[in-house]
């Protein structure tokens, strides 16, 4: 059994980490034990590890059974992406690329197989020839029909452990329900199984909810201030996904939609789109996101009420999966909660629906610390306020809410409990409309007595009377406003009520803004991001898998200029320090560069790297030499070298490349026809020609050309 500082290694070999999150080295451990696990975690909480990890240290094959086809590409692109041999076998590939994949295996090239439940016949033949060491089934509360999305093949998976006892099982979902749980162990023969139940708390994401007035007004300002940020928009219906696009797109944004009505091919465009950084925004039905391992979504807006927490978390889960703060948006109407109510009614287990909608609802109308709500939903208690929340960031404050209460009360009996909330606001606000005139409500005591309160406020006041249960909308019947044994005491018996303080939308619209003019300076993330984007696209992986947005944020921090400095990044491994080392460190001298030339027009006093380095070049040095003496790793000085060479400083490239390689680059060259990317000749050589020197060999070649 490996220890903890074997496994620490290996955490940041690989995956570039410098420690676990919470529970990762305890499963890892039990996993090592030989014992079953299995891992309830939440989106975003770090399950892959758990087995990936391991998979490299066990002698044979770990096998990864996942449901999703189309994120298994993903999965394996992004191990490959860190140097761990992986790959998948589905029904989408020709028998050609599974008999070399089978191949491999038998070879013992492959640490991580990942396959779909469907898929595991396939494997009979070669299952004998190859040892199986750890089998990890992703997604594991698929095999439940308890669970939210059932898959019928899961079913087989139990005679996994039949097959091979021997064979440490873990299973990993993220969802927390007992009753899963437990269906989970049984069906895939795991009963002694430990489990290991992480939080759920999710601290980046910040909850906002917020009344759904003005909804497009509000999403256009909430995006202002990210203007590059990726994020998703749940809606109820494709309808709506439409014309928010469509409005959107007006505004200049970068948005698409995406619902089961839309074709295949198109969706997947989509898809493809918005994990490549390419697509900003995608408005979507629920249908959407499942799979989607992004891990730089940086916000989540539900323009609809969700039906049950369940779905609302999963949803808001898909942002900041990399750490960093996140923002999440619900607004909240009343209209939404109808709707849902219709759907509820007309579903099977109606009672179940219902009561689920009721807790969603009660989170949104809480003036309470929203993560205690849905933390308790998840059966987790926690002591203090998240500080995360808006109810948190401003808190209400109450006001005496008498005399509002008893005009709102006595408009719903002058009207004889037949209205909704919008006539009723109608009536108070003195509306000249046909909802009053065709009842003659203009003639009531009440009508027009509450015109200095605005619309929108009328309407929340009525939704805190509603809470406190001093009125109740009939569903059953048209919504209409129905007194209380309480209003009785309000409107008879001087009882008092304590409202919320409404507070100005305005002042939310300030804080955006200003947050705009200090989003607008140009910084160093977003040259990185553009770097990671140009390099995603050459090398044909989502940008995120080449670094996360967390780790930009620490490049952007801590400037690493040379390799020792660049490894000690945070999502920084080895292979992605050999691949990507150069480009980014490059991009930070440059960015430090530009920035001290600005700064010299006002102080001419302070040493430049690169001058150091000329100085040391001019005096005969060679580049090992410089290396040494500047204590800069060997591609920063190459790095400057280059960037002197560009600025037209006299340097004979020659002396640093050898003949031979010119020559294989000059071939490569012609026989590639002239690509475009540096990354195809390293292909090219089998990454056996690093890339300084394929870069020093295209620049002498272009030379001699010119
Ligand atoms: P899950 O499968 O639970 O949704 P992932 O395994 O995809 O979560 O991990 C979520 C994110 O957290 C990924 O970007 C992953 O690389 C990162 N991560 C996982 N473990 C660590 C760790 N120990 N330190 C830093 N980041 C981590
Ligand atoms: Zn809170």
């Amino acid at each position: 059994m490996p220890d903890q500082q074997q496994l620490l290694h290996t955490l940041k070999e690989y995956f570039g980490y410098d420690s676990f999150r919470p529970l990762q080295q305890e499963i890892i451990d039990s996993v090592f034990d030989k014992k079953d696990n299995l891992v309830i975690m939440p989106t975003g909480g770090g399950k892959s590890i758990c087995y990936q990890l391991p998979a490299l240290l066990l002698p044979g094959v770990t096998l990864v059974i996942s449901p999703l086809i189309a994120l298994m590409k993903d999965q394996v692109d992004g191990l490959m992406a860190n140097g761990i041999q992986a790959a998948y076998i589905n029904s989408s590939q020709t028998e050609n690329e599974q008999q070399e994949i089978y191949q491999k295996l038998i070879n013992k090239e492959i640490k991580l197989l990942y396959i779909a439940p469907e898929s595991l016949s396939f494997l009979d033949t070669i299952l004998s020839q190859i040892t199986i060491s750890l089998i990890a089934i992703d997604e594991a509360h698929c095999i439940s029909a308890w669970g939210h999305d059932f898959r019928p093949a899961y079913t087989q998976l139990g005679y996994l452990k039949n097959r091979f006892p021997e064979t440490p099982v873990i299973a990993l979902t993220a969802t927390a329900d007992k009753a899963t749980r437990q269906d989970i162990c049984e069906q895939l023969n795991i009963k002694d199984a430990t489990q290991h139940l992480a939080s759920f708390d999710r601290k980046n994401l910040s909850l906002e909810v917020r009344p759904g007035n003005k909804r497009i007004e509000q999403i256009i300002d909430f995006l202002q201030n990210k203007p590059n940020d990726s994020g998703i928009i749940y809606c109820l219906s494709r309808k709506t996904t439409e014309t928010l696009v469509e409005k959107l797109q007006n505004q200049g944004f970068n948005a698409e939609a995406y619902h089961a009505g839309i074709d295949h091919a198109k969706r997947s465009k989509v898809q493809e789109g918005f994990i490549n950084d390419t697509v900003q925004i995608v408005c979507a039905t629920i249908a959407f996101g499942m799979g989607i391992d992004k891990s730089n979504v940086r916000w989540v807006i539900h323009y609809n009420l969700p039906k049950n927490i369940e779905g609302y978390y999963q949803e808001i889960g898909r942002a900041g999966r990399d750490g960093i703060p996140s923002s999440t948006l619900l607004f909240h109407s009343y209209a939404d909660v109808v709707q849902l109510q219709k759907f509820a009614n007309m579903s099977g287990n109606q009672e179940v629906q219902l009561a689920k909608l009721d807790r969603m609802k009660q989170y949104a109308d809480s003036l309470s610390c929203r993560r205690k709500i849905l933390l308790s939903y998840f059966g987790e208690l926690i002591e203090d306020n998240c500080g995360n929340c808006d109810v948190c960031k401003n808190p209400p404050t109450f006001i005496n809410g008498t005399i509002i209460a008893q005009k709102v009360l006595s408009t719903v009996v002058r009207c004889k409990e037949q209205e909704p909330i919008g006539t009723i606001i109608d009536v108070l606000r003195g509306a000249q409309n046909a909802a009053v005139y065709d009842k003659e409500y203009q003639k009531i005591k009440t009508y027009g007595i509450g015109n200095d309160i605005a619309w929108r406020d009328w309407q929340q006041y009525i939704i805190q009377l509603i809470n406190q249960g001093y009125l109740e909308i009939a569903f059953h019947q048209n919504n209409k406003l129905k007194l209380t044994s309480l209003s009785r005491k309000v409107l008879f018996e001087g009882e008092k009520v304590s409202l919320a303080h409404l507070k100005e939308f305005e002042k939310v619209k300030q804080v955006a803004i200003e947050q705009i003019d200090k989003g607008a300076a140009p910084n160093l993330f977003e040259k990185l991001r553009q770097l990671r984007l140009e390099l995603a696209k050459e090398a044909g992986i989502p940008a995120y898998q080449i670094f996360s947005d967390a780790s930009l944020k620490e490049m952007e921090k801590f400037r690493p200029v040379n390799d020792d400095e660049f490894m000690q990044i945070s999502g920084v491994g080895r292979k992605k320090m050999q691949n990507y080392g150069y480009q980014f460190i490059k991009a930070i001298i440059d960015f430090s560069a530009e920035k001290t030339k600005k700064k010299r027009k006002t102080s001419t006093k302070k040493g430049n790297t690169y001058k150091e380095t000329l100085a040391l070049y001019k005096e005969g040095l060679s580049i090992e030499e410089i290396t040494v003496k500047r204590k800069l790793a060997q591609s920063t000085i190459f790095s400057h070298i280059m960037k002197l060479y560009e600025d037209g400083e006299e340097i004979d490239l020659k002396q640093f490349v050898s003949k031979e390689d010119i020559k294989s680059v000059r071939q490569a060259k012609e026989e590639l026809d002239n690509p475009d990317t540096l990354k195809s000749y390293f292909d090219h050589f089998e990454q056996a020609i690093d890339y300084n020197t394929i870069k020093l060999a295209l620049t002498i070649l272009e030379e001699k050309d010119t």
